[in-house]
């Protein structure tokens, strides 16, 4: 008799793709990472690795003819290039999820029109609509993001009335943005879903955030929030999952704000680093979750045993390594990255204890 295999195809190298391949062997799941970058953190550890650019036809064709199916570990692969392997392998999440997710004005809209708050927003096409926008708010200041390509707080500046709007938008150096209402946030949350080709989903205990210079710097989980705001932060990624029709993991970020509601700030079709917890504090981790999902497998109502709070290695943060290896309730996780840079994430820890 011969155990049946699926090979599991990422687009994307970097750590989220690392971790789900290390997630994907014990499920005797192997995986073929996609990347144009060499050397990258998943290339290390998966069992098949191809370097190609995103656009080039003959080489997606070949990945998905050595494939099951298809996943992605970050939303800035282009639309196309999942529209074309969709022809030949069922990818997850589908198109529909990333084209939402790629562009904040989409995304806001699509979360409005399922009655999900965000912050107050309108779009920008040039420096005056900023003014407009101001002016019909009545508003002091704003956020201005650009609608696609943003991450840890690039391609995104605050605006005050006193400024100049030209100068702000040439800075955006974009076509499209979206100007945000600023929210006076308590704290910073997200939820993360996870929903298998059966239907069936499941939702990681709120998580909460703390950032550095825009990065995510900590996560402590359970988020020390009332159990009703949970309970609302769960049922909007269990309306997003269910209204898309997910198949994979999504996660959800969220602002509490001052006066005690949740406000919806971003989606990430995908594994998130508000997540990484669940490698060492969970019966089962986002990257299993994730992996079962694509691959057709059952997902796992998450329990957590431990309390934990994840620390990121961000840049020179790896000088306390040592500390952290002679640390008997710190699980380490790197990845395989050689050159620090500033800003980089080189891993993480989660700190255990007591729940
Ligand atoms: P984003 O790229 O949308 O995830 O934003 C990065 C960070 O900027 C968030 O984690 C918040 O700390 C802050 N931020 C973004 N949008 C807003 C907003 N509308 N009001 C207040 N802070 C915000």
């Amino acid at each position: 008799m011969k155990m049946e295999s699926k090979i599991l195809g990422i687009l994307g190298g970097g750590q989220l793709g690392r971790m789900s391949a290390l997630a994907a062997a014990p499920l005797g799941i192997s995986t073929h990472i996609y990347c144009p970058e060499e050397n990258c953190p998943a290339s290390l550890v998966t069992d098949r690795f191809t370097m190609a650019k995103y656009e080039d036809e003959s080489d997606l064709k070949a990945f998905a003819d050595s494939v099951d199916v298809i996943s992605y570990e970050f939303e800035n692969i282009p639309l196309e290039t999942i529209r074309f392997l969709q022809k030949y392998k069922p990818v997850y999440p589908d198109d529909r999820l990333l084209e939402v997710s790629q562009n904040r004005l989409k995304e806001k809209q699509f979360l409005n029109d399922i009655g999900i708050q965000t912050a107050p927003w309108a779009p920008a096409y040039k420096a005056q609509d900023i003014d407009e926008v101001m002016a019909r708010w009545g508003a002091e200041k704003c956020i201005i993001k650009t609608a696609r390509f943003g991450y840890d707080g690039k391609g995104q500046i605050k605006h005050s009335v006193s400024d100049n709007s030209s100068k702000s938008w040439a800075k955006l150096s974009t076509e499209e943005a979206v100007i945000e209402g600023i929210i006076d946030f308590a704290y910073e949350v997200s939820a993360i879903i996870a929903r298998d080709t059966f239907g069936k989903s499941a939702v990681f205990p709120v998580a909460l955030n703390n950032h550095k210079n825009h990065i995510l710097s900590e996560t402590v989980v359970p988020a020390p929030i009332p159990d009703q705001l949970a309970v609302q932060a769960r049922h909007m990624v269990e309306t997003i999952a269910d209204k898309i029709g997910l198949v994979g993991v999504l996660a959800l970020e969220l602002f509490v704000t001052k006066d005690g509601q949740i406000v919806a700030n971003e989606i990430a079709p995908r594994t998130h680093n508000s997540g990484h917890w669940t490698m060492d504090a969970c019966n089962v981790s986002q990257f299993e979750q994730h992996v079962r999902a694509v691959c057709g497998l059952p997902v796992r109502q998450p329990q957590q045993h431990s309390g934990v709070t994840m620390v990121n290695l961000i840049g020179d943060d790896v000088k306390d390594l040592p500390r952290y290896y002679a640390m008997d309730n710190a699980c380490i996780h790197l990845y395989g990255k050689t050159e620090v840079r500033e800003g980089r994430k080189m891993g993480h820890v989660n700190l255990l204890k007591k729940l």
